[in-house]
């Protein structure tokens, strides 16, 4: 805190303000204005603000001003409240009617004042309509806002807050909110109408690069004798009289009418309390994978405040980077129809989202059939294509020994490029207005991430699901436990015969190899039923191997940095050379390590879906099969979780 700001004190008042961004620059200008700032902080300096407030060696302020993010709001008023100070706070009050609750009463008790900004009431706009009505109760009520502004995080407690103080104050405190229409609400745009008392109240907000800032407030009376009117609410020239700085200079002069303030801010909560859920959903994603981060988007596309929490310092670094990169079309999975279905499906979907994610390098796509070990022949591979419509083309492979395979066919699939995904999803999550947090693993120990209060919060951290389900949100858990298998992924440089060409042996304990970049053709990852797997086990969490613990997640580990002994690649490359030509000359590159994490029991099928599992009210969690059905886990949940439009 800069306790060194001392300005010429017009009135025997000193204030300390809390909190430097946009709106804090203003108030601290206006406080400047008036002579009363003694001290200001924001920012990092927040938390030694606190523990000052509570020793009492914060500089002796009459008034504490707050006007930091509306998530801290209770913590730091009450705390201030406690300290013997009085509070002006930036709307929104708090994020909750309870808590608005415990600070006015808290104020009472320690016989404090506390006052929240209406500001908005206090401009000639708005008070020439409340003039214009004399009094009457309108029949309508429109409230417009547009801004140029790309974080529409917020809208509820950020604009429309701001027009139900209004609305309360120009037709009552006491009167209900009922029949909620919300008209049309994605990212970026919100119409909604409600009934309060016999007024229908209309509010539309647009906020989006491409418009320019207007504020309007139409108002149609009952009466036929008065004119409806509406007001556009213009920016304040300096000649102006200044409504801030006025409010102000009555509030911190105790001349201000705080129990009037009071009745407003709880009626207009008490109709945010109704709104809130219903147009700005808040919702909380744990786990920023390829599940997390589309579900994320996606619901903040269709009108949700999302705020995504991911562990690791960026997103897409656990199993969403370590995998074989095939968007699955269904031909995997012959035994199971249903994974099938799932995977053809999602794959239009899919790419309707991220198209600019897949290799561009022209790939050629084959599936072999091994003759034998295979759990599916060549006939029920055929039949399986068939019946799930997926078309094929029986060929013979060059690279491959046919001796070895009774079947090859030549498919239509594609391989994704991760970081063309990740970089795809961080621009959707940007222009969706996502609150990404990352470094945040949510938990309970003191330098764990707690999660701020929300309407439904979303658990898409894969193999830790059971752990943050049960051990940090307290879920009672009914769901099965999960099999974990501890993978690696090796990456070789293979010979240009193999370049462009992705092929899986199939269907059993084999292999598969695709290329991974489209910078280096050469690049070819691995997958090995069997000897990819290091360990194994069944149950809630993974079971690590304490010298394997260090290379999960970490991307692709040079080969000369894995210690000896601990890399599979040569076994896999090995048992990938009974059934291909010249792999002799592979390099291997690297290895990547992580936790495969799939419905136990499951070795008669292979069967692989994503699932959304609902725990309560208010806590779901995803569980993911493959990639391709992220967008369509991602449209469930839209259409589950968020209230149906109205018509
Ligand atoms: C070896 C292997 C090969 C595969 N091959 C394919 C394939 O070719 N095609 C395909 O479609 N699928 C494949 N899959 C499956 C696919 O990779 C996964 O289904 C998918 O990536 C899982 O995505 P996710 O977002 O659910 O999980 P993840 O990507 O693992 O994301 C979960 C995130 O949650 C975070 N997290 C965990 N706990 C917390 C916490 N407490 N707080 C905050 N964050 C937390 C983690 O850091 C992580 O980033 C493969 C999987 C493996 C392992």
């Amino acid at each position: 805190m800069d306790d060194n700001f001392r300005g010429n004190v017009s009135f025997p008042v000193k204030v300390g303000l809390v909190g430097c961004g946009k709106w804090g620059s203003v108030l601290k200008k206006k406080l400047s204005n008036l002579g009363v700032l003694i001290a200001w902080c924001g920012g990092r300096d927040l938390l030694p603000l606190q523990s000052r407030l509570r020793n009492s060696s914060i500089p002796a302020v009459d008034w504490i001003i707050i006007a930091t993010p509306a998530t801290t709001h209770f913590s730091l008023a009450l705390e201030a409240l406690e300290a013997g100070k009085n509070v002006f706070i930036e709307k929104p009050a708090t994020i909750s009617l309870a808590d608005t609750e415990r600070l006015f009463s808290k104020a009472k008790q320690k016989d404090l004042k506390i006052f929240v900004d209406t500001i908005f009431v206090r401009r000639a706009e708005y008070l020439a309509v409340k003039q214009h009505l004399g009094g009457c109760v309108p029949k309508l009520i429109r409230f417009c806002w547009s801004k140029p502004d790309l974080n529409s995080e917020a809208v509820m407690d950020r604009l429309v807050y701001h027009d139900l103080y209004m609305l309360v104050d120009l037709i009552g405190t006491g009167l209900a909110t009922h029949s909620v229409r919300v008209l049309a609400r994605h990212s970026g745009y919100w119409n909604f109408t409600c009934v309060y008392g016999d007024t229908t109240v209309c509010f539309e907000y647009t906020l989006s690069k491409s418009t320019v800032t207007r504020k309007t407030l139409e108002v149609i009376p009952t009466s036929n004798e008065i004119n409806s009117k509406t007001v556009e609410f213009k920016s304040l020239q300096p000649s102006e009289q200044d409504p801030l700085q006025e409010v102000l200079s009555e509030v911190l002069q105790h001349r201000a009418n705080y129990e009037r303030n009071h009745e407003i801010i709880l009626a207009a909560e008490s109709i945010r309390e109704v709104l809130q859920p219903l147009v700005e959903p808040r919702i909380n994603v744990i786990g920023g994978g390829i599940f997390g981060s589309t579900c994320a988007w996606m619901l903040a596309q269709a009108g949700a405040a999302v705020r995504l929490y991911e562990a690791k310092a960026d997103l897409m670094q656990c199993a969403s980077e370590v995998n074989q990169r095939r968007l699955h079309r269904g031909y995997h999975y012959p035994r199971s129809d249903e994974t099938g279905v799932m995977s053809r499906d999602g794959q239009r979907r899919f790419l309707d989202a991220y198209k600019v994610a897949l290799l561009d390098h022209p790939t050629a796509h084959y599936y072999a059939i091994a003759k034998e070990g295979s759990l599916t022949s060549r006939e029920e591979m055929i039949s399986f294509c068939e019946r799930l419509n997926l078309s094929f083309k029986e060929v013979a492979h060059p690279l491959i020994y046919d001796e070895m395979v009774s079947l090859v066919i030549e498919v239509e699939e594609e391989l994704w490029d991760h970081d063309k995904l990740r970089a795809e999803c961080w621009r959707l999550l940007n222009l969706h207005g996502v609150s990404i947090n990352l470094n945040s693993k949510v938990g309970l120990k003191p330098d764990e991430t707690s999660l701020p209060p929300a309407n439904h919060t979303i658990v898409a951290c894969y193999a830790s699901n059971n752990v943050v389900l049960k051990g940090v949100l307290g879920v009672e858990f009914t769901s099965q436990d999960l099999q974990f298998e501890l993978c690696e992924k090796p990456v070789f440089r293979l010979p240009q015969q193999f370049w462009g060409k992705s092929c899986v042996i199939m269907d059993g304990p084999f292999m598969c190899i695709d290329p991974i970049s489209d910078a280096d053709p050469s690049l070819f990852v691995m997958g090995n039923v069997e000897h990819a797997i290091h360990t194994s086990n069944i149950g809630e969490k993974p079971e690590t191997l304490s010298d394997l613990k260090l290379l999960l997640n970490q991307g692709i580990i040079p080969a000369s940095h894995i210690p000896r002994g601990l890399s599979r690649a040569d076994t896999m490359l090995k048992s990938a050379s009974q059934f291909f030509k010249n792999l002799k000359h592979a390099e291997h590159v690297g290895s990547m390590f992580t936790h495969r994490t799939v419905l136990p029991k499951h070795e008669h099928d292979d069967a692989r879906p994503s699932l959304i599992e609902y725990h309560s009210h208010n806590v779901t969690s995803i569980f993911s099969g493959k990639v391709v059905s992220c967008v369509d886990i991602g449209h469930r949940l839209c259409e589950e979780l968020l209230c149906p439009l109205n018509p």
